[in-house]
């Protein structure tokens, strides 16, 4: 069989967790859990213009005021912010480690006029895969949650960290795990670029697994495993492998009060 026959035979499988799905906790997970069902509905239903203005020019304007020119997705997923940043005039590397979601990412770049640079890359060996060095590297869309143990992410962070120029910048987001763990879950707690469509709940979340459930108008559900991230924990993680100041935002904001924002983005500078 060949390979692409294989990467889309795999991409159609179901999401599978077996006996017990609270006890999957496992940095490879990813890449089964994004099948195709998942993805394609996710992207239909997500309205990229909604989401764009959401967002705003955040990503655009710290990345400009730092001279940005170059930068490195690593979490591509559909292509939302690599399509974005090519359209505001950066020079844009697009890599994940699905392949699936490469793919996706492509063709939804072609289809509004790019050519996405993609690269099939996992952050624990990216430099491997990766040439050449980024004014910045972006982890966006709550995707560092998808690593479940601690020498995972200070492998994926010093990755990203030698990716960039001596000046660059990380900007990594996270949802806001401390809320959920220390108040609960609260429904306005939902993803940012969710949709109205789409409802994101959780199913189990103890301090080791935040398992979400995503529910969609046809009555299809997928779900999520992923480790529930503490803000002040991933700042610190960020500082130990090298990063010299970082700045975390709220829902995009300077100012805020800890509970209320659903995401929290950091903005990790090199030197
Ligand atoms: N950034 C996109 C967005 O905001 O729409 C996608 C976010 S999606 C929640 C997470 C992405 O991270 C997926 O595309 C997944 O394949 C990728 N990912 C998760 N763990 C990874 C790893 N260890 N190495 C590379 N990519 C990974």
């Amino acid at each position: 069989m060949s390979n692409s026959t294989e990467t889309s035979l795999l991409a159609y499988r179901q999401q599978s967790y077996g006996d017990d799905p609270t006890k999957v906790r496992d940095t490879n997970k990813y890449t089964d859990e994004y099948v195709r069902g998942f993805v394609e509905k996710w992207d239909d239903l997500i309205d990229w213009d909604q989401r764009s203005e959401t967002e705003g020019s955040f990503f655009i304007e710290e990345l400009r005021k730092r001279g940005v020119k170059r930068v490195l997705d690593v979490a591509t997923g559909t292509g939302f912010h690599s399509v974005r940043l090519i359209e505001a005039g950066f020079e844009v590397v697009s890599a994940d480690g699905s392949p699936y979601m490469l793919a996706k990412a492509f063709e939804n770049g072609r289809r509004r006029g790019h050519v996405l640079r993609t690269i099939q890359a996992d952050w624990r060996w990216l430099n491997r895969d990766v040439a050449g060095r980024f004014d910045a590297v972006i982890c966006l869309g709550n995707s560092f949650t998808h690593l479940f143990n601690e020498r995972d992410r200070r492998k994926a962070l010093a990755e990203f960290y030698s990716a960039l120029k001596h000046n660059g910048v990380l900007i990594l987001d996270q949802r806001n795990y401390d809320s959920i763990l220390d108040h609960g879950f609260d429904s306005k707690h939902k993803f940012y670029y969710c949709g109205e469509q789409i409802s994101a709940l959780p199913e189990h979340v103890d301090d080791g697994l935040a398992r979400f459930c995503y529910s969609f108008p046809d009555g299809s559900k997928y779900h999520l495993n992923m480790f529930p991230l503490r803000k002040r924990y991933v700042c610190d993680l960020m500082q130990q492998v090298g990063f010299q100041r970082v700045d975390t935002f709220g829902d995009f904001q300077e100012t805020y009060h800890e509970p209320d924002p659903d995401f929290f983005i950091h903005v990790a500078e090199k030197c």
